[in-house]
């Protein structure tokens, strides 16, 4: 495989931008080697600058759930933009957009368009904040929420109830406002309660982690939250960034039947365009500005041409053509079918490998399951891991660069991609 191009803009990105990239995690620290650079994608397929094309199962990190440069979504954006870019006003895609999302989640009585999914998270703590008059939070460990000071804190050592920075510039002070606790342990939940139960504004979580591989929620665990919550007076803040739309047009919590009190959006939202919401009970949301105490804003908040991509996505998802399967049972049939082949090839080559799946997102972890938190994540075997993602990109299939990325299907994958990835699994199993 030809990769002379990519290299060469490597090199020259590496004295442009740190570590050369946007976003770090495109930089493959995780697996070794070097990223590749993006000609062009459509549907299922990536192919880079040197021409090397790939089977896709990052999807632009969820968005593009009917595929790359879907033709509905491109006939959506160029029917628009004659009209202008970008208003910083009022125009009716907003109110469209505010009823397609309501319509499948329900517990969004009143939303809120932003432009990221971590402005959305964001915006949920302080409007959470703001409306308890409460200063602590509730994460849990291995959840991601985009990279708002808030958020980024990790357990801290022994102390139950002071978190710490996860990342330098998060002030120390501000970290020990939020509690981060494993995933599924119900334990956990209650002593930080016991503790400090006056004192919390919320508990957000993904109610699906997909940002640390991916792992489920246990048999009446997000029933446990909502009712801790809410004896505490607390809120609960589902983040459906990444579930939203995706396991189903409801979410995570249309599947599981638990309301939270707000909910973070993004991703599928968007289309592949830069759209963030959040939104919750009528009575909470009308505390942010310009009604209540609680500031939010954003310039292009709301973007016409980014809600007409998002629109089509959303409609290509829950009106799918006549003649087309419904995408969301036509992913359940390829996931189950790659969560099986990855299972056998890596039994076939005698591999400690724990496949989890919720719909269209995978994980294959590199150690014997099951992974139920971070911490049992944390136990794979990631240089293994390192060598199958290099043997399977060298093969044609780009997955997520890191053990701790999820992978995602889009409609667009076909059966024949699903038996050629397993193909080259099976090899790349056989290869370590
Ligand atoms: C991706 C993601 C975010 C952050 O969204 P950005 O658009 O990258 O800022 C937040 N929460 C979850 C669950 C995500 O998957």
């Amino acid at each position: 495989m030809n990769r002379e191009a990519s290299r060469a803009l490597f090199a020259e990105a590496l004295g442009l931008m740190p570590g050369g990239v946007n976003s770090p995690v495109r930089a493959f620290r995780a697996v070794g080697g070097q990223p590749f650079f993006v000609r062009r994608a459509h549907g299922a397929r990536l192919t880079d600058v040197d021409g090397n094309t790939f089977i896709d199962y990052v999807c632009t990190w969820g968005p593009n759930i009917l595929g790359h440069a879907h033709p509905s979504i491109l006939r959506a954006v160029s029917e628009r933009l004659p009209d202008g870019l970008s208003f910083g006003a009022c125009h009716p895609l907003e109110i469209e957009m505010a009823k397609t999302i309501r319509a499948f989640v329900p517990s969004m009585e009143k939303l809120r368009m932003c432009n990221s999914g971590t402005e959305a998270a964001m915006s949920c703590v302080r409007l959470a904040r703001g409306f308890t008059g409460r200063d602590r939070i509730v994460k849990f460990e291995g959840c991601y929420h985009g990279h708002g000071d808030s958020l980024l804190v990790t357990a801290g050592s022994g102390a139950l109830t002071f978190g710490r920075p996860d990342s330098a510039g998060v002030p120390v002070a501000l970290a020990a406002l939020t509690i981060s606790l494993p995933f599924n342990d119900r334990e956990a939940v209650r002593a930080a309660f016991r503790e400090s139960g006056r004192e919390i504004a919320a508990v957000i979580l993904e109610p699906i982690p997909a940002n640390a591989g991916l792992y489920l929620p246990e048999a009446g665990w997000l029933e446990f939250l909502r009712e801790t919550a809410s004896a505490h007076g607390a809120l609960l803040i589902f983040d459906e960034v990444m579930s939203g739309f995706r396991v189903a047009p409801g979410g995570a919590q249309q599947i599981s039947g638990v309301p939270p009190d707000l909910t973070a959006l993004g991703k599928v939202i968007g289309g592949g365009l830069p759209v963030g919401a959040f939104g919750g009970r009528a009575e909470i949301m009308d505390h942010l500005a310009p009604l209540g105490p609680v500031y939010q804003a954003g310039t292009l908040s709301g973007n016409p041409i980014a809600l007409a991509a998002g629109l089509a996505n959303l409609r290509g998802l829950i009106a799918p053509p006549d003649g087309t399967p419904d995408p969301y049972a036509h992913m359940e049939r390829l996931g189950a079918a790659l969560e099986t082949g990855l299972r056998e090839a890596a039994r076939r080559a005698k591999r400690p490998c724990c496949v989890q799946r919720a719909g269209s997102m995978f994980c294959a972890y590199f150690r014997e399951g099951p992974v139920r938190n971070l911490a049992d994540a944390k136990l794979s075997d990631t240089a293994a891991f390192g060598r199958w993602f290099a043997e399977m990109l060298a093969r044609g299939i780009n997955l997520a660069p890191s053990q701790f990325e999820a992978g995602f299907l889009c409609a667009a994958h076909t059966e024949a991609d699903i038996e050629a990835t397993l193909r080259a699994a099976d090899k790349a199993f056989r290869a370590l």
